[in-house]
Order: structure tokens, then C-alpha cells, then sequence
């Protein structure tokens, strides 16, 4: 679903990203974990094309993510095109980034009525079954500060569903919240891993990346250090960066 092939990317002379190779299977659920500065939010901004790569080719179910190839040459998309890609791709930060002037509801239905075209009724429609999986069925007309942070975050993943993502990115999607509100957000991310859907999620939470993750990441100034199964990863990691971050987070 995801491929990344040596993908650079730089901010002036900092080397944010110095080649990630990382290919993420359909239905998989990756946990990028790795210390501040390492490269994980540039990455996922990279995916979905909100920052250009340097350097290196991003496919998202086979579509080169931002150009286009032909006879060996690449071309840069055009904003409009890059939309396209990116309307498949749900994307949920540590911030909720809610619409302060709209319910949950209207947050949820403003772009499959206002991007997709879909109509009314049927947004609406299927933002209350949203509202509803995500354990929030009695708060389709209450606003984003009539909501604790952890409700917040729970409207915006599924604000992401409904434009009905073929991936969901998430960058520290609990990181912000108080710790008794954490558990309820990453139960609404665990049933829909279990749902089957194609996730990347850079976190903190090692319980939820060994319990729900295919996989685990670590990264480290740029580059995929380690990838493997969350158990293996986390409990016998096999080069020393990893083994030294784990030794502080753990
Ligand atoms: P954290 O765990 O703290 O969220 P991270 O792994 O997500 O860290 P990034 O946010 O990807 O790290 O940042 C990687 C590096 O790139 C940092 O040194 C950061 O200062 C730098 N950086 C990120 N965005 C920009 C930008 N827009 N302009 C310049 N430098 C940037
Ligand atoms: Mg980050």
C-alpha cells in the first residue's frame, strides 16, 4: 500500500530525511517509533505530499505519490492532481484541528458533501454511523469545546473515515491528551486495525505497538534503523540505536 524507495528530504542544509526504504502491505499496521527530531511527522507529511521529497520515490497503492513518470523522466503533478491522492489518505495529528464554528457532525460531513460531491443526506448519514463506531452516537450536535480532548481526537479520526481513506497516516494521535483519555482513542484505532485498515502510526504508546502492530519501525536521523514484529522489536532489538532508545522509553 505504501513504498518508499531512498526517500530524502531536506530543509536547506539539514538532512531530515537521508533515504527511507519501507514498504507497508495492505491491511498492515506500522508503529514508527523513534527519538524527537528523527524524522517521523516529515515522513508522514511526505507520504500524502504536504512536503516534497528530495530525493527517493513514494508509491501509495501504486501511484508514484506528487509526479508523474514518463520516458524515464518525472513530472511534477499539479496541485489539483496531488488532491486526488491525497483524499485517499486519512491523516490525524496530535492537534485535533476541528472546525471551532461546526458540530461534530458538520466537521465530519463538510468534505465528502464539499470535496466528493456526495450528497447531503447521505454524508450525514454516514457520519452518524461514523460518530456512532467511534463511541460518540450522542454528540453529533455538540461543538469541539463542548468536547473533552480525547472526544475531540475521536471526531477527527472519524472525520478522516469519512472520506473513506484506503490509508489512515496518525502522528502521535494521543500524545496531547490527558492519560485517562488516551485508552478511548486508541481502542477507536484498535478497531479499525482490526477493521482491517491500512494504518501508519507514529507513537509513543508501546503497549498499543505491540499489541496492535503488524509491525514497528524505528527510526533514527533519517534512516529505518529496524523494522520488525513489535514483540521481536521491542523486547530483543537487534541493533544498538534501537536498543538504546528502548532502554530510555521502556
Ligand atoms: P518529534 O518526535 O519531536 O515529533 P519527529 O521525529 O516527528 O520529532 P520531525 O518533525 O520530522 O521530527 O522533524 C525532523 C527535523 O526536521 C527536526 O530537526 C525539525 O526541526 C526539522 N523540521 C521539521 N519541519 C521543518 C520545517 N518546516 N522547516 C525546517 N525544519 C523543519
Ligand atoms: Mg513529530
Amino acid at each position: 500500500m505504501v513504498r518508499a524507495e531512498g526517500v530524502c528530504k531536506n530543509y536547506g542544509r539539514l538532512e531530515v530525511l537521508r533515504g527511507i526504504d519501507l514498504e507497508v502491505a495492505h491491511g498492515e499496521v506500522v508503529c514508527v517509533i523513534g527519538p524527537s527530531g528523527s524524522g517521523k511527522s516529515t515522513f508522514l507529511r511526505c507520504i500524502n505530499h504536504l512536503e516534497k521529497v528530495n530525493a527517493g520515490k513514494l508509491y501509495v497503492d501504486g501511484e508514484l505519490v506528487g509526479y508523474r513518470q514518463r520516458g524515464g523522466k518525472l513530472y511534477e503533478l499539479k496541485e489539483s492532481e496531488v488532491a486526488h491522492t491525497r483524499r485517499s489518505i486519512g491523516m490525524v495529528f496530535q492537534r485535533f484541528n476541528l472546525f471551532p464554528h461546526m458540530t461534530s457532525l458538520e466537521n465530519i460531513t463538510e468534505a465528502p458533501v464539499g470535496v466528493l460531491g456526495k450528497p447531503k443526506a447521505a454524508a450525514r448519514k454516514r457520519g452518524l454511523e461514523l460518530l456512532e463506531q467511534v463511541g460518540l452516537a450522542d454528540k453529533a450536535g455538540a461543538y469541539p469545546n463542548q468536547l473533552s480532548g480525547g472526544q475531540q481526537q475521536r471526531v477527527a479520526i472519524a472525520r478522516a473515515l469519512a472520506m473513506e481513506p484506503k490509508l489512515m497516516l496518525f502522528d502521535e494521535p494521543t500524545s496531547a491528551l490527558d492519560p485517562e483519555l488516551v485508552g478511548d482513542v486508541l481502542g477507536v484505532m484498535r478497531d479499525l486495525a482490526g477493521q482491517g485498515m491500512t494504518m501508519v502510526v507514529v507513537t509513543h504508546e508501546m503497549g498499543f505497538a505491540r499489541e496492535v502492530g503488524d509491525s514497528v519501525v524505528f527510526m533514527d536521523e533519517g534512516v529505518v534503523v529496524e523494522k520488525g514484529d513489535p514483540r521481536e522489536v521491542l523486547a530483543n532489538p537487534q541493533q544498538e540505536r534501537t536498543k538504546a532508545f528502548l532502554s530510555k522509553v521502556l
